[in-house]
C-alpha cells in the first residue's frame, strides 16, 4: 500500500481532495508530533487519524466514547479493505480475545477502543509490547469537567503521555470553549503540540429565512425558481408531513422521495443510494436523514419546520454545498413551529435542567430567525467566532429588512394597555387599537381609547408584530399564569416619554387589512399567538438578566 496521504485518500477512501487543513494535520501526525484538532461536526476529523494510521507502521489506537459511532466507523473501514477492529463492552470474551491476538500479531492498522477497556485487563501493559503508531482521542472535550460531556475515564488518559512518550497524540473535538481547550492540552500533555482550528464558516452557503405563510407553496416556488434540476434535502418535523410534501413536490414533475424512521430499512437504503447516485433527487426527510450521508453536490437544504436548535440548523444546512460551490440554506418559519417545539420540549423524560437548556437554545434560534443582522455572523458568533464583517451573501445582507420608526406606534400601544387598566390580553388590546366594535369594548367603554389610533394604517397583523417585538424587547410584561394580560414595566418609560426612538422590523407578513368591526375579542389572536407571547415572556426575562438588547431591534438615543 502506498504511504502517500493523497494517494490513500483517493485509492482507499475515494475522495479527490483534502478538505480544509486535513492535509496539514495528517503531515503533522506522520512527523510524530502531537496536535489538538478543533473542527465542527461533519468537518472530517476521522480522516485526520485514519490516513496517518495507514501511512505509518504499527497500530493506531483510537479512543472513542460512543460505541455506536465506533462500530459504524470500523464497519466502514472494513468495507474499504482496512484492517480495523473495535473493543468495547458490546463484545463477547471470544471476540475480545481475537482482537487482542490480532493486535499482538501486528495485524491491525486501527483499533477503536472505549476508555474503560483501555484501562482494564492489563491492556496498557499489553500495548507496551505492541508497535503503536499514534493515539487518537476522539471527542476529546470529554476530558474536561468544563465540557458538557465529562467522562471520568477520560481523565486517566493522562498516563498516555508518560507511558508512551514517543507515540504522537492527536486530540479531536467539535466543541471546546477556552477553558475546555486548556484542560485538554494540560491533561493530555499536548503543550508541545500544535492546535489546528477549523472555522465554522461555510462561505458558499447562502442563508435565507422567510416568514411562513403557506410553507409548501413557498417551497415549491423556491425550488422551481432556483433549483429546477438540482439535488436537495427538505426537512420536515413529522413523518406525515414528509409524505405529504414529497407528493406535492413529485406532482411538479421532480423526483422527490420520502425518508423517515417509519419506513422499511430496505426502502431507506434504496432511497439513500438513489440520492447519492442520481443528479437531481430531492429527499424529503425528518432529521433521521443525514448522518453519515456524504453527497458533495447537494445544492440546497430547505427547512419547512424550525430545526431543534442552532446546532441542528448548522449541521443540517451543512449538508449543502460540500463541494464548495454555491448552495442555498432556505428556511420558512412561523408561529406554529414555536408551539410545536415548545410542546416537544415539555418532555417529562427530561430533567428540568435539560428542559431549561433546551428552552435557552430555542431562544437563541428564535432570535436568529427574527434578526435583521447578517445571518452568517450571528451563526458564527453563536459558535464562538467573532467575524469582523457582515458577509454580504445572506438574505439580510442582500436585502436588509425594512425598519420603521415605531416610537409613536409603541407609545399608542403602551398607553392603550395602561389606560385600559393593564388587565387585558393582546387580542383585546388590538381590538381597541383597531377601534373594533365588540361587546367587551362597549362593556368597558374602551371605544374612547381608540381616538388616536384608528386610521394610522396598522392592520391586526402589524399590531401583533409590534406587540411581539415590544415583548421580546422587554418593554412589556405578560402574565403567563392567568389570561395573558399585558402590563407595563420600568423599561418602557423612556419610550412613553419620548426619550428613546424605537426602530422595529416592519411586519414581514402583510395580512389583508381587517375591517374595524372584527369578530368577538379573545385574549389572543389564536392559540399559537398565545404560545408565542408566553414564550417571549421567558425570552424577555432572560434578556433583561443579561442586559442585552436582542439583535433585531435598534435603539437610537434622541439627542
Ligand atoms: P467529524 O468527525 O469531523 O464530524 P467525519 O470524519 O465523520 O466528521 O466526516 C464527515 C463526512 O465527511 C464523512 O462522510 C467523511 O467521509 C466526509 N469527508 C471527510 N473528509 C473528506 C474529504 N476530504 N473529501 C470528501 N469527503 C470527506
Ligand atoms: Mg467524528
Ligand atoms: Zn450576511
Amino acid at each position: 500500500m502506498s504511504r502517500n496521504p493523497s494517494k490513500i485518500l483517493s485509492t482507499v477512501f475515494g475522495y479527490p481532495a483534502f478538505r480544509g487543513e486535513q492535509s496539514q494535520i495528517i503531515d503533522h501526525i506522520i512527523a510524530k508530533r502531537d496536535a489538538l484538532v478543533l473542527m465542527p461536526t461533519g468537518g472530517g476529523k476521522s480522516l485526520c487519524y485514519q490516513i496517518p494510521a495507514l501511512c505509518m507502521d504499527g497500530t493506531a489506537i483510537v479512543i472513542s466514547p460512543l460505541i455506536a459511532l465506533m462500530q459504524n466507523q470500523v464497519e466502514a473501514l472494513q468495507q474499504l479493505g482496512v484492517a480495523a477492529a473495535a473493543l468495547n463492552s458490546s463484545h463477547s470474551m471470544e471476540e475480545q480475545a481475537t482482537v487482542r491476538t490480532a493486535l499482538l500479531n501486528g495485524e491491525l492498522k486501527l483499533l477503536y477502543i472505549a476508555p474503560e477497556r483501555l484501562f482494564s485487563g492489563g491492556f496498557i501493559d499489553m500495548l507496551k509490547r505492541c508497535d503503536i503508531s499514534l493515539f487518537a482521542i476522539d471527542e476529546a472535550h470529554c476530558v474536561s469537567q468544563w465540557g458538557h460531556d465529562f467522562r471520568p475515564e477520560y481523565l486517566r488518559l493522562e498516563i498516555l503521555a508518560e507511558t508512551f512518550p514517543n507515540v504522537p497524540r492527536l486530540a479531536l473535538t467539535a466543541t471546546a470553549d477556552a477553558p475546555t481547550e486548556k484542560d485538554i492540552i494540560e491533561r493530555l500533555g499536548l503543550s508541545y503540540g500544535k492546535i489546528f482550528r477549523a472555522g465554522f464558516d461555510r462561505p458558499n452557503i447562502r442563508y435565507r429565512l422567510t416568514a411562513k405563510t403557506n410553507g409548501v407553496s413557498q417551497l415549491l416556488s423556491f425550488i422551481g425558481a432556483e433549483h429546477g434540476a438540482d439535488a436537495g434535502i427538505v426537512y420536515c418535523m413529522s413523518r406525515r408531513k414528509v409524505e405529504q410534501v414529497a407528493k406535492k413536490i413529485a406532482a411538479t414533475g421532480r423526483i422527490a422521495l420520502p425518508y423517515h424512521a417509519g419506513l422499511d430499512p430496505e426502502v431507506r437504503r434504496e432511497t439513500q443510494a438513489r440520492f447519492l447516485k442520481d443528479d437531481a433527487v430531492i429527499i424529503v426527510a425528518t432529521i433521521a436523514f443525514g448522518m453519515g450521508i456524504d453527497k458533495p453536490d447537494v445544492r440546497f437544504v430547505a427547512h419547512l419546520d424550525l430545526p431543534k436548535n442552532m446546532e441542528s440548523y448548522y449541521q443540517e444546512t451543512g449538508r449543502a454545498g460540500r463541494d464548495g460551490l454555491p448552495a442555498n440554506a432556505w428556511l420558512a418559519y412561523g408561529l406554529q413551529d414555536v408551539a410545536k417545539l415548545k410542546s416537544l420540549m415539555q418532555n417529562p423524560d427530561k430533567t428540568l435542567q435539560q428542559q431549561k437548556l433546551d428552552r435557552g437554545k430555542l431562544e437563541s434560534l428564535l432570535q436568529f430567525c427574527e434578526s435583521a443582522l447578517c445571518r452568517r455572523r450571528l451563526l458564527l458568533e453563536y459558535f464562538g467566532e467573532t467575524p469582523q464583517e457582515a458577509c454580504g451573501n445572506c438574505d439580510n445582507c442582500l436585502e436588509p429588512p425594512a425598519l420603521f420608526d415605531a416610537t409613536e406606534a409603541a407609545q399608542m400601544a403602551l398607553s392603550c394597555i395602561y389606560r385600559s387598566g393593564e388587565m387585558f390580553g393582546a387580542g383585546h388590546i388590538i381590538d381597541i387599537l383597531l377601534g373594533a366594535d365588540t361587546d367587551k369594548i362597549k362593556k368597558f367603554g374602551h371605544d374612547r381609547l381608540s381616538t388616536y389610533t384608528v386610521g394610522k394604517g396598522f392592520s391586526r397583523a402589524d399590531w401583533q408584530s409590534i406587540l411581539r417585538q415590544l415583548l421580546a424587547l422587554g418593554l412589556l410584561n405578560i402574565d403567563t399564569e392567568g389570561y395573558g394580560s399585558l402590563s407595563l414595566n420600568e423599561n418602557c418609560r423612556s419610550v412613553l416619554k419620548g426619550e428613546t426612538k424605537l426602530e422595529l422590523k416592519k411586519n414581514p407578513v402583510r395580512h389583508r387589512k381587517e375591517k374595524s368591526t372584527s369578530g368577538p375579542s379573545r385574549n389572543f389572536g389564536n392559540e399559537q399567538e398565545e404560545v408565542l407571547f408566553n414564550y417571549l415572556k421567558s425570552v424577555r426575562l432572560n434578556l433583561a438578566k443579561e442586559q442585552n438588547v436582542p439583535p433585531y431591534v435598534i435603539f437610537h438615543d434622541k439627542t
